[in-house]
């Protein structure tokens, strides 16, 4: 394979991650090519590492380290296995976390209902959740989902789902900043909305 060939297969590999455009892509494996030695190969370790150490949490869909499913949250007996937490995106439980103000446990959804971006039910582990709400344990679920359109229409699908069931399902106050996600709010806006959670 020519050098040229090569930097378009990475170019579009990197393209397939979040955010990232063709053109940025292109840029990014530009400089990769351009430092073998130094950023190509640190980031080949950290690859390399990611993909040796980190997993996905069967039940929370959080990261977890590899021979430890359910992840260490999800194992902590002294967290309240009646309250459930459920965002949209795995990197969003540190952000809570972060916040020190809850207790329960976690579900995410790894995305939310968007026809844009082509997720329907199906693409998020709403199955996983209603599991989780059948069996019983669970007295309230919390739906901490960003504030822009799709996540409200997420947040409204997944209270219909949870109706057959004698679960109390609350979301976040207000105080966030509309349209946005869960990651621009500082951590004590974040602290404030969950604990001053309304009845969905
Ligand atoms: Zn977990």
């Amino acid at each position: 394979m020519k050098a040229e060939e090569c930097l378009a297969h990475l170019s579009a590999q990197l393209a397939r991650l979040p955010g990232v455009g063709r053109r940025t892509a292109e840029r990014m494996a530009w400089r990769l090519a351009r430092d073998p030695e130094g950023l190509l190969r640190g980031l080949q370790e950290a690859l390399a590492k990611v993909a040796e150490q980190a997993r996905v949490c069967s039940l929370c869909g959080g990261l977890t380290t590899r021979g430890q499913d359910p992840c260490a949250l999800c194992s902590d007996a002294r967290r309240d296995a009646s309250l459930l937490c459920v965002v949209e995106d795995a990197g969003d439980i540190a952000l809570i976390e972060k916040t020190g103000v809850f207790h329960g446990r976690y579900h995410a959804l790894g995305g939310k209902l968007s026809a844009a971006g082509n997720m329907g039910p199906a693409d998020l582990r709403l199955d996983r959740l209603i599991q989780r709400a059948q069996d019983g344990s669970v007295r309230e679920i919390l739906l901490a989902l960003n504030t822009d359109v799709e996540s409200e229409a997420t947040c409204a699908y997944i209270r219909e789902q949870l109706r057959a069931f004698p679960i109390r399902v609350t979301r976040l106050a207000m105080g966030l900043p509309a349209g946005s996600g869960l990651m621009y709010a500082d951590p004590l806006t974040l602290a404030r909305a969950l604990q001053g959670r309304q009845e969905l």
